[in-house]
């Protein structure tokens, strides 16, 4: 069974009231919920915990890591930082969530500024599924509607994705990258961009569907981390001109 652990910063829900009416018990026990449900053995982690809930321990046995913060990036401690990224390039699957983008993590695995646009005006956001037949768009139709959604637009300031899965489109007049893939070392990657913590999107059954396929898809391949440096020859090499 993949093992997920879910973090929030969890801020806005406690220090904001029309945040908590909209997620009475945070964000992540909202996404917890629903992974739960979908068979994934789930837990939580916030970034006030020891070590913000994100222990050697814990992230040894987490073989999928979702992530929504926004207020509180630059609190996430560097050292737990460089822990989340080595256990990504071991294989860890990492799922990022909206204003997830400019968080530390997933700035040091794009090597960019992961900028964008963004406006709050709780405008409808219309997502076209781009790549019908990726396991990360099973299930859903040829779009999905959101009443109400932060707009977040082109250009995002990322590296060219491996699979571009959902573009978003705003009524507002902004198009955006909104579900893509990436690779590092031997982790996957997927980054969401539905979740502003005012809207209830983590109650839509849809984008419940695209993030429970998004932990699968991320979640790794069992398998030995490949070995480097020295290599000694696994058959015998006759010729000895050059040395
Ligand atoms: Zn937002």
């Amino acid at each position: 069974m993949t093992r997920v652990t879910v973090w929030n910063e969890y801020r806005h829900e406690r220090q904001e009231e029309r945040i908590r009416q909209v997620y009475p018990n945070g964000i992540h026990v909202q996404l917890a919920s629903f992974l739960s449900a979908a068979g994934l053995d789930t837990r939580t982690a916030t970034l006030d915990e020891p070590e913000h809930g994100l222990t050697e321990e814990v992230l040894n046995k987490t073989d999928v890591l979702v992530w929504w913060g926004h207020v509180a990036h630059q609190e996430v401690s560097d050292e737990v930082v460089n822990r989340i990224h080595k256990r990504v390039l071991e294989g860890m699957g990492l799922v990022v969530l909206h204003s997830g983008h400019m968080s530390k993590i997933f700035i040091k695995l794009m090597g960019t500024s992961c900028d964008l646009k963004w406006r709050e005006a709780g405008e409808k956001e219309r997502l076209w599924v781009m790549e019908p037949s990726h396991p990360i768009a099973a299930g859903i139709g040829e779009y999905i509607d959101l009443e109400q959604e932060e707009m977040y637009g082109a250009h995002f300031d990322v590296p060219a994705p491996e699979s571009l899965i959902f573009v978003g489109w705003f009524e507002g007049g902004n198009v955006f990258p909104s579900g893509s893939t990436y690779r590092r070392g031997s982790g996957n990657i997927f980054y969401f961009q539905p979740g502003h913590e005012s809207y209830p999107t983590y109650y839509n059954k849809e984008i419940q569907q695209v993030i429970i396929n998004g932990v699968n898809w991320c979640a790794p391949v069992k398998r030995d981390v490949p070995v480097y440096g020295h290599s000694e020859a696994l058959e015998p090499i006759r010729s000895t001109v050059g040395v």
